[in-house]
């Protein structure tokens, strides 16, 4: 949370285990937005103020928004949905006065620069703002507000002053406001003023850029995801840093120069012929995280599957079988061996919503509540906040977390257009028997002296297995002779009689 001049935000209580970027960044928009909601109620005036939340498949860019007006012109389509961190003030002084419709504070052809603040996840669409927040090594600058603020996480009074004051010195004709981010803690005084410098010499490049495109155009593009890595996950404990191409290579040296110089002499150009993915096993990696089985050491796996609604975990002893004196450590070590993948595989594969893991009964009291208490510590060097429940004694355990971006299957997939994402196919067999019942139907109708069938190779090898027990049956039911005509074109559901 933000600390703020702004009224007290309800829910303000609310936790913040994460030090992510969107979030702070969603923080800092929310307060500058009501930061000028508050200006706007004491002066009386509105602000151009524009926020809309786009129908996912006009999420985009902005200025196409103006074009669709009918549906943003309903004002529930200014508000945005709950969940929320720091925006539940602003939604109550929203519901004490009217919201202003879109298309009183946008006419068609306005120029207006806007901001990506939420990406679409699902059937949600972006939300886009006008409040500019651009997020910095240890800062996030907004240059349409007049406001400073520090990260809730940094507790000590100390430091919070001590951060306030370099803010504060820094800001000439007091214009622009700066959030002051978690990483900031403890940051020198010059690397805060060289990311003030940086910042602000960004919001220049902006204005300039914006200036001189024509609309629609795409002005600036936060940094890409590997200088996003480098800023906001790489610390001193990383000993070196390998990058495969010299143009990333120089980037990224030009990126330490600028944020963190001590880095530098830790980034290596990988010149090696095998792929770097590869080296470090990375591929593989990836590869497994797609896969719904995952092997454990011990010799158990799980399995994720991925829902609309939840995601289901199940956990299985794998080669072990029998019931011995011994079954009961074994199936707890299992469970207990799981639980890391399972909390690695959650933040590999970045699930989120509901997660139910089904842990293999146990009969003991003691040793379920070990397993629950093994979960939860795993859980807690997860940054993505969550909470866990156990809601029965057969070993089914709930976990809600919050994550920020789709997940990785949604990210790196695509639905599969062969089962149309249902994960079956109908069988040969079914095919088959499809086949049959479709060829009564129109035998009778049948024009020429041949039947042509043409279908997947594997129908067709099913059709004449058991010396074509099956195709003898159609061909004595049409009085026709039918020729087979394997496809590999054919999708294993489809058929086609002619
Ligand atoms: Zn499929």
């Amino acid at each position: 949370m933000i600390e703020s001049g702004a009224p007290p935000v309800e829910g303000a209580a609310a936790e913040s285990e994460e030090d992510s970027e969107e979030i702070e960044l969603e923080e800092a928009q929310a307060q500058a937005e009501a930061m000028l909601d508050a200006e706007a109620r004491g002066t009386g005036t509105v602000d151009a103020r524009a926020e809309v939340r786009a129908p996912a498949a006009t999420a985009g860019y902005t200025q196409r928004s103006q074009r669709q007006r009918s549906g943003y012109d309903r004002p529930g389509y200014d508000r945005r949905g709950g969940g929320r961190r720091g925006g539940g003030g602003r939604r109550f002084r929203r519901q004490s006065a009217p919201v202003p419709l879109i298309s009183d504070l946008l006419k068609e052809g306005q120029e207006i620069l806007v901001q990506i603040a939420k990406e679409p996840i699902g059937k949600k669409g972006a939300r886009i703002t006008s409040h500019i927040a651009l997020p910095g090594r240890f800062l996030v600058y907004m240059p349409t507000v007049n406001h400073t603020g520090v990260s809730r996480k940094i507790a000590s009074e100390e430091e919070r002053q001590r951060l306030k004051r370099i803010i504060l010195s820094e800001r000439e004709n007091g214009h622009g406001g700066f959030i002051v981010r978690t990483a900031a803690q403890s940051a020198s005084e010059d690397e805060l003023r060289a990311d003030i410098r940086f910042l602000k010499g960004l919001w220049q490049d902006i204005k300039n850029r914006a200036e001189s495109s024509k609309p629609p155009a795409l002005i600036y593009h936060d940094l890409n995801v590997v200088e996003r890595v480098l800023r906001d996950q790489v610390t001193s404990d990383f000993n070196v840093i390998w990058v495969d191409t010299e143009p990333e290579y120089e980037r990224i040296l030009r990126f330490f120069n600028r944020f963190q110089p001590n880095m530098v002499k830790r980034v290596k150009l990988y010149t090696k012929e095998t792929p770097l993915f590869e080296q470090f096993g990375l591929q593989e990696e990836m590869n497994k995280a797609l896969k719904s089985k995952v092997w454990l050491k011990s010799g158990g796996y799980i399995v994720i599957n991925q829902t609309e609604a939840l995601v289901a975990i199940d956990i299985n002893t794998g080669k072990y079988v029998g019931k011995t004196a011994r079954l009961e450590d074994t199936i707890v070590k299992t469970n207990v061996d799981a639980i890391k993948e399972i909390v690695r595989q959650i933040r590999l594969r970045d699930l989120g919503g509901i997660i139910i893991i089904d842990f293999i009964d146990m009969d003991e009291r003691r040793n379920r509540q070990r397993v629950m208490q093994a979960l939860e510590e795993e859980l807690r060097h997860d940054r993505a906040p969550s909470k866990t429940l156990q809601f029965n004694d057969f070993g089914l355990v709930a976990i809600t977390r919050k994550r920020v971006k789709q997940s990785l299957e949604r990210t790196i997939g695509a639905p599969c257009p062969y089962c149309e994402s249902t994960g079956y196919v109908k069988s040969v067999t079914t095919v088959c028997n499809e086949i049959y019942v479709e060829m009564r139907k129109i035998a009778k109708h049948l024009e020429h002296e041949d039947v042509m069938l043409r279908v997947h190779p594997d129908v067709a090898k099913e059709l004449k297995s058991n010396n074509g027990r099956l195709l003898n049956e159609m061909e004595e039911l049409t009085k026709r002779t039918i020729i087979v005509k394997s496809d590999p074109a054919v999708h294993q559901q489809q058929f086609d009689i002619n």
